[in-house]
């Protein structure tokens, strides 16, 4: 009864598998089959039970079939059968289809069974195929490797980019395309990816080359992405040649040192010759004093008034030289340091102190934030764009100031509003050139280079500097300041 039990259990199994089973007798007969099966090859078992197994092979592969069985049943093993080998089955209805067939031996006291389990792959092998060219479609060299790092697939592009055929990869390690002081290292590095293997750029923060086969080493991008298959872990790495990218980089980067270098010689020689025009002027200046002192002069109206005009220009030159020297000198030698800007602020607005209560300015401060900047630059900033505010103020109009800062990406911005003269809108970018004025001196005293001292403050600071304004109604100046 228990056995009976045991039988009809074992016999509901095998009928109700999700997985065609069909089983051979030693002679090569099928001895059972189960609803799958019948489903599979569109038979009824009535039909198939006592035929040769040969009947759902095409006719082309039987010999050799029966070879394998025969080799088979000398040799009894759970196995997949026909690794790497392509195998056909046969329906009733005469259409072929790949599988994938599993042997398994099933010994009785009276015979020797093989249980077939046929699985259909003509689905998986048309997600291979499509798998297979999207990979081939790929516009960069697409290459995939088993956890054996041994290569599998290849696209055209990997055959252009090393040199190889498809023939000399498939089945190397991939090692075969690095240059030979990283073969050893990719190893490891391999193993350390099948441990927890996620998509990423290969090599983060390094410069990856690979090999052609002729040895040239070829500068490249990788990508990976790891893919789970039943038949193991693969990863999929796409090889990007960046061998035009870095050249054009190293031009840039060339490029940009020239610039540099150049700056560096201008802002040198700006400082030489200011420095060094200062000593004449000034002793023109001090002997121009002396004259002006002198009875002689005074008395002599004509003369008088060319040295007063004299003395005023060149303590405007002065001025001017001043200016430049101080421009060439913003940043020198400065250091980044943290700075609460409001204490900052307050500290120039005691300095501004005269102006402010000559012309009854109103000023009021937002919050204002703690920056790493360079300290000397960024109070003079705020000095000059105050000062500006205060000094570009309309007639009859006592003068009202906002300094506020937002907090943006990577950094500050910081606005001062003023309720002045305004700007032509064609002159906001010219007035933060150097020596560029809106007025004459009669009508608003200054030299201008105010604002292109700020423009360079802001631009050691990675920063930019802007000016939103409408004529009469006022102005307000933006700049930003970028984390350091
Ligand atoms: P300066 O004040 O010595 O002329 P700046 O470089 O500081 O030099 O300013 C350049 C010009 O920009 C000024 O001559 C003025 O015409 C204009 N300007 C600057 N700030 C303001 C402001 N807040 N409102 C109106 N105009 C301004």
């Amino acid at each position: 009864m228990e056995i009976q039990h045991k039988e009809l259990n074992f016999q509901l199994m095998v009928e109700a598998s999700p997985i065609a089973l069909i089983l051979v007798n030693g002679f090569g007969k099928i001895a059972y089959l189960n609803k799958f099966a019948e489903k599979l090859f569109l038979y009824k078992k009535e039909e198939l039970i006592g035929l040769d197994l040969s009947v759902l092979i095409p006719e082309k592969f039987r010999v050799k079939h029966l070879h394998f069985l025969t080799d088979y049943f000398n040799n009894l093993t759970s196995r997949q059968m026909g690794e790497n080998l392509e195998m056909v089955a046969l329906r009733k209805d005469n259409v072929e289809f790949p599988v994938e067939i599993g042997l398994n031996p099933i010994i009785t006291d009276e015979e020797t069974f093989v249980l077939t389990a046929v699985n259909n792959i003509t689905e998986s092998l048309k997600a291979r195929e499509q798998f297979r060219l999207v990979v081939e479609s790929a516009p960069s060299a697409m290459l995939l490797a088993n956890e054996r790092g041994e290569i599998v697939m290849i696209n055209k592009q990997t055959e252009t980019l090393f040199g190889y055929s498809s023939e000399e990869l498939l089945g190397e390690k991939i090692e075969l395309l690095l240059p030979k002081q990283m073969k050893e290292k990719h190893q490891s590095l391999r193993h350390t990816y099948h441990l927890n293997p996620q998509k990423r750029a290969m090599g983060a923060g390094r410069d990856l080359y690979a090999m052609h086969k002729d040895g040239t080493e070829i500068p490249v991008e990788i990508g990976l992405t790891p893919i789970e298959k039943d038949e193991g872990n693969f990863v999929l790495a796409s090889i990007i040649d960046i061998t035009e990218r870095k050249k054009n980089e190293d031009a840039f980067r060339l490029y940009t040192k020239k610039i540099e270098d150049k700056n560096k010689e201008l802002e040198q020689f700006t400082y030489i010759t200011s420095h060094d025009l200062r000593e004449p002027l000034n002793s023109i200046i001090s002997i121009i004093g002396l004259l002006l002192e002198d009875e002689e002069y005074k008395t002599n109206k004509e003369l008088f008034k060319m040295l007063n005009y004299i003395s005023r220009s060149s303590l405007r030159l002065m001025d001017l030289i001043s200016g430049l020297l101080d421009f060439s000198r913003l940043g020198r030698n400065a250091e980044i340091t943290s700075i609460n800007t409001k204490e900052l602020v307050l500290f120039v607005l005691e300095d501004l102190e005269a102006a402010i209560k000559t012309s009854n300015s109103k000023i009021s401060l937002g919050a204002l934030p703690v920056i790493n900047a360079y300290e000397v630059e960024l109070r003079l900033l705020f000095q000059n764009l105050l000062s500006n505010a205060i000094k570009y103020r309309k007639t009859g109009v006592s003068p009202e100031i906002y300094v506020n800062a937002k907090e943006i990406n990577g950094g500050w911005e910081f606005a001062i509003k003023d309720n002045g003269i305004g700007i032509p809108s064609n002159k906001k970018e010219k007035v933060f050139l150097l020596f560029q004025r809106l007025h004459g001196r009669n009508e608003y005293d200054g030299i201008g280079i105010g604002l292109a001292h700020c423009k360079k403050v802001v631009e050691l600071h990675d920063g930019k500097i802007w000016v939103e304004s409408e004529l009469d109604k006022g102005s307000t100046f933006y700049f930003t300041i970028l984390n350091k």
